[in-house]
């Protein structure tokens, strides 16, 4: 099983905000409008589009395709798709899907318009997406009734409805999956700034005010483009103000917090230097292939895949060429460079 990293873009319970007074909701520091949803200008500008028109004509949204790595807002945005169509989503995964019939009671139950968010949607069998593509397409699907001699197939008429997919490996969709989504869009990393923003807004929720610019700078320059991470960070910074700094946070006291959490200048944690120490180690830099790196590591080739490449590739301390990964020569500084630095 894959250890549980404090910078794992993977969602953890505490990414769920639990108020402390008492109140019995819990409440999600995730925005609800496309407004206090940040950064993704671009994706943001072809949504609104898309929502006014669908508003204006009373229809349902187009479906939307969602890929990029873990943490960087596809979920939310579901839930914002939603809210700004006055809607509901209806939220599973590809994995949790196993035969076409599963879809049948969540689909049959959907209002107008509704938003039906399916993560990893490349792990769909192959049998369920046969099965949505009628829903996808003709707002309809088809069951069959009795079994053998008496069998026969029933089509119901669905509302119509918007799917919105989500991946971290587009590679993995088949064309013809892809091929009916009206929107796909590549989630990028986030600028530091746009983190920063993110980061302000969830201070507002969080109670934390008084924390400076510098600090939030700090805070999401290490944050791996990721806003998920950069929330979680913040409440370790949190934790270590609250209990070792009387509730003072300044950059340097976020630089003690995410030392000891064993999160460097740059941000990677242990299994990203562990990655480019066995790289620049074992394999003397590349090319080698990420299943060598990740048997001799102990991991998951997909784990190390979804979670460390991608910010190591987009930093530029990582390789991928036509012979395996390959380090490169700011990789390998990194590796030379004391943890803290
Ligand atoms: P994904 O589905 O891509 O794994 P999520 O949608 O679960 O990611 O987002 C992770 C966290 O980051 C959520 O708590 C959400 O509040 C926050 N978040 C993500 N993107 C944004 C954004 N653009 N603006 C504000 N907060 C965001």
């Amino acid at each position: 099983m894959a250890r549980e990293r404090i910078i794992s873009p993977s969602e953890q319970s505490e990414d769920i905000e639990i108020p402390t007074n008492n109140v019995e909701v819990y409440q999600s520091i995730r925005p609800s409008t496309l407004d206090q949803y940040l950064g993704q200008a671009e994706l943001r500008e072809r949504l609104s589009v898309a929502l006014e028109a669908a508003k204006e004509r009373n229809d349902p949204m187009e479906h939307v395709l969602l890929y990029g790595p873990p943490g960087l807002g596809k979920t939310t945005l579901a839930h914002v798709i939603a809210n700004e169509l006055g809607t509901r989503a209806w939220v599973t995964s590809g994995p949790a899907l196993t035969k076409g019939s599963d879809l049948v009671g969540t689909l049959t139950r959907m209002e107008p318009n509704d938003v039906l968010f399916i993560d990893e949607i490349h792990r769909l069998p192959a049998a369920v997406e046969e099965y949505i593509y009628p829903a996808m397409e003709d707002f309809k699907i088809d069951f069959t009734l009795d079994s053998g001699m008496h069998a026969r197939v029933v089509t119901y008429a669905l509302q119509p409805f918007t799917l919105i997919g989500a991946t971290t490996r587009a590679g993995l969709l088949t064309a013809a999956l892809r091929s009916r989504f009206g929107i796909v869009h590549n989630i990028r990393f986030y600028e530091c700034e746009e983190l920063t923003a993110i980061l302000k807004q969830a201070t507002l929720k969080l109670h934390m005010e008084t924390i400076d610019d510098e600090s939030l700078h700090c805070i999401a320059s290490r944050s791996r483009g990721t806003p998920r991470i950069a929330l979680r960070l913040l409440r370790r910074v949190r934790d270590f103000s609250q209990v070792r700094c009387e509730n003072v946070i300044s950059p340097s006291i976020v630089d003690q917090a995410l030392k000891l959490e064993g999160i460097d200048a740059v941000g990677l944690d242990a299994l990203d230097r562990t990655y480019l120490e066995t790289l620049a180690g074992i394999y003397e830099g590349g090319p080698v292939g990420v299943e060598a790196i990740a048997a001799t590591m102990g991991e998951d080739a997909g784990t190390l895949q979804d979670v460390v490449e991608p910010y190591l590739l987009q930093v530029g301390f990582l390789a991928r060429t036509r012979q395996g990964r390959k380090i490169t020569s700011s990789g390998l500084n990194q590796v030379k460079s004391p943890k803290d630095s």
